[in-house]
């Protein structure tokens, strides 16, 4: 491969040269991955044994380590390539869908927006956090924005498309502003429980991610779980269905692997590289976000009639200027907690 690279040189541009001339001279000098008892504690990962890249290298090292073997290359591919996935299909849908015109699609959008974040925001933090301790820390509070972020993507086109007709009324007006607490109480619950992680077991920093997170879930996703209770047994008539229990088959999924960290936890160290739990959480979840897109869309043409009567003209806006504000809030909560981070070294 070398050689056809230094036979083509003279064709290429200079600047190709370059680029061509580093990546053979630079990546068979990177350092060799380690073993967990070679790292810091709070760098390892349950029953994963070897594969850990050492701190303190530049940069470039860790953008390189994408086209390595060690144990979070298949972490990042899966959202690196779902994020892809997610900017294709906002393409598609931008032919199709009037996002500046139509008040009523931006839910969709704000979906959208936040599948980019959190699969974006992920990949950062799976392929930049061992630079160091404090990097680790930020890139994944910066995960956790993410997450809480598509939270409440989830929540706003469950309520605004997917609501069945028969849904309580009177939960219409809080939905959203609690639908918007629980993001914020979540992301502060899973940065507390990272914080907590370098002094106390994993299983507070599992609880202080799982609780919040499943009551956000259960709250975001009931409109969904009235509407498939509703349809049952004739799910056929309604389009949307299969897609929608297609998402919830699949988070549902994503959340015993991750919870549980099957299949390591009964394989240590032979799922290091390929297999572990946290790679099949992050591609059920890549899952389950094109499934809901799916679903979005299909009630977002299909359900007009429906979420005009029941949701005002202003409505929206009120949604948009709501995931503004759970940004902020949810961003700040990250500084502060990186700067509490920085404060105990
Ligand atoms: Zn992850």
């Amino acid at each position: 491969m070398v050689t056809v690279a230094m036979e083509r040189k003279g064709r290429l541009p200079v600047s190709q040269q370059q680029v061509t001339h580093r990546l053979v001279t630079v990546v068979p000098c990177l350092p060799a991955t380690l073993r967990d008892s070679e790292v810091p504690h709070f760098f390892r990962e349950r029953h994963v044994l070897t594969g850990y890249r050492p701190l303190h290298q530049d940069w470039r090292y860790y953008l390189l380590s994408l086209f390595r073997r060690h144990n979070e290359t298949v972490n990042v591919w899966t959202h690196l390539l779902g994020a892809l996935l997610v900017l294709v299909w906002f393409r598609e849908l931008a032919e199709v869908v009037d996002f500046a015109g139509d008040a009523h699609s931006w839910p969709l959008l704000i979906l959208l927006l936040s599948s980019f974040c959190y699969m974006s925001f992920s990949t950062v933090a799976h392929l930049l956090a061992p630079r160091s301790e404090l990097t680790h820390y930020a890139l994944f509070f910066l995960d956790y924005v993410g997450v809480a972020l598509y939270q409440y993507g989830s929540a706003a086109v469950h309520f605004h498309y997917a609501v069945p007709d028969d849904w309580p009324h009177w939960l219409l007006g809080p939905f959203m502003p609690v639908a918007a607490l629980l993001c914020c109480f979540s992301c502060f619950g899973c940065c507390f429980g990272k914080y907590c992680s370098h002094s106390s077991p994993s299983s507070i920093r599992k609880l202080g991610q799982v609780l919040p997170s499943a009551l956000a879930y259960a709250w975001d996703t009931s409109p969904v779980f009235w509407r498939l209770w509703g349809c049952l047994p004739s799910c056929e008539q309604d389009p949307a269905a299969l897609f929608h229990a297609g998402q919830v088959g699949f988070f549902l999924a994503s959340a015993l692997f991750f919870t549980l960290l099957l299949p390591e936890r009964w394989l240590a160290g032979r799922c290091d590289f390929l297999g572990q739990g946290h790679q099949l959480f992050h591609t059920l979840l890549v899952l389950c976000t094109l499934c809901q897109l799916q679903a979005s869309h299909l009630d977002y043409r299909g359900r007009r009639m429906l979420y005009l009567r029941l949701h005002g003209d202003g409505e929206p806006a009120f949604l948009v200027c709501l995931f503004v504000a759970v940004a902020l809030v949810c961003t700040s909560v990250a500084i502060g907690m990186t700067s509490k981070v920085a404060g105990r070294k």
